[in-house]
């Protein structure tokens, strides 16, 4: 049996229920099948698909039938300026998340760019720190994860990207650091609570659950962030947190108590409160 993309993407139905966006989630895979961009896909409805591109690509709409994201079926994800590779080993970045990365390049515009150093702890697919890396080649970027295989992953979209201004350090949240001070420590660390039902929806169930889970009703790994910070930031330098959706009054507690100053909160695209600085004094 040989079909044409049109009459291929027309199989988008079989997701109907799956998926909340079929048609595009089809593209992507016939695109990836077929190894050319969905702008081909546009131009040439009627070429031919050959039988070995129609079984991968139904293949991908299998997975995707049994609910696997649509990024770890291409091992794809697109964030900030790039493409980046991902697996099970790594949540995948979040739109939200570019915010993140806007806010610290306002925040890291003051300083004189030869001697930056930025933390980015949980780096997951390095996605944070690729962001900041590519920014300014001057900045100097340390890339924390307590996952080897998240490592990995953010490694090889460094090479990718041909970035050589990161280092990587595998321990938990500041415990890899000794002398180290920072200009900047950023983090979009597990926050969602244990037994959330979020967890059961969309992606999440695929995702690692030692990037989404924090006990405390998700703030456990905020506070110890937060706490260990204090030691490695510059006097009058910034930490920056991605947080949930209802956490901004008790983010704001943790990092007042812990003597941050200058507390700010800004909501995503979404207008929902998402992330939140504080400034260490000495
Ligand atoms: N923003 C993610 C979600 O709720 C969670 C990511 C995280 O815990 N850092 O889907």
């Amino acid at each position: 049996m040989s079909l044409s993309i049109s009459e291929a993407l027309s199989e988008s139905k079989q997701l109907a229920g799956y998926s909340d966006s079929s048609r595009l989630d089809a593209e992507l895979f016939l695109a990836a099948a077929l190894n050319c961009s969905r702008e081909y896909i546009y131009t040439w409805p009627n070429d031919e698909v050959s039988r070995r591109q129609l079984n991968t690509y139904h293949s991908y709409l299998e997975r995707r039938r049994g609910g696997e994201p649509v990024a770890y079926i291409l091992g794809r994800q697109a964030f900030w300026d790039f493409n980046l590779t991902v697996n099970e080993s790594v949540l995948i970045p979040r739109p939200e998340t570019e915010q993140l990365v806007e806010w610290a390049i306002d925040l890291l515009s003051c300083c004189s760019s030869d001697c930056v150093h930025i933390a980015d702890l949980g780096t997951g697919s390095g996605a944070i720190a690729l962001a900041l890396a590519s920014t300014n080649h001057f900045w100097q970027l340390s890339a924390v994860d307590v996952s080897e295989g998240a490592l990995k992953v953010a490694r090889m979209n460094a090479e990718e990207l041909n970035l050589t201004n990161i280092d990587y350090i595998h321990a938990s949240w500041c415990d890899g650091f000794t002398q180290d001070k920072f200009d900047l420590i950023v983090a979009n660390p597990p926050y969602v609570a244990k037994g959330d039902p979020h967890l059961r929806e969309g992606d999440l169930p695929f995702e690692p659950e030692l990037a989404l889970i924090s006990d405390e009703s998700g703030k456990a790994d905020i506070r110890q962030i937060a706490q260990s910070s204090r030691e490695f930031l510059k006097d009058d330098s910034w930490l920056l947190l991605e947080h949930g959706y209802d956490q901004k009054q008790e983010v704001e507690i943790i990092l007042k108590r812990l003597g941050y100053k200058d507390i700010e909160c800004r909501q995503d695209y979404a207008g929902i409160d998402r992330m939140t600085i504080g400034k260490w004094f000495v």
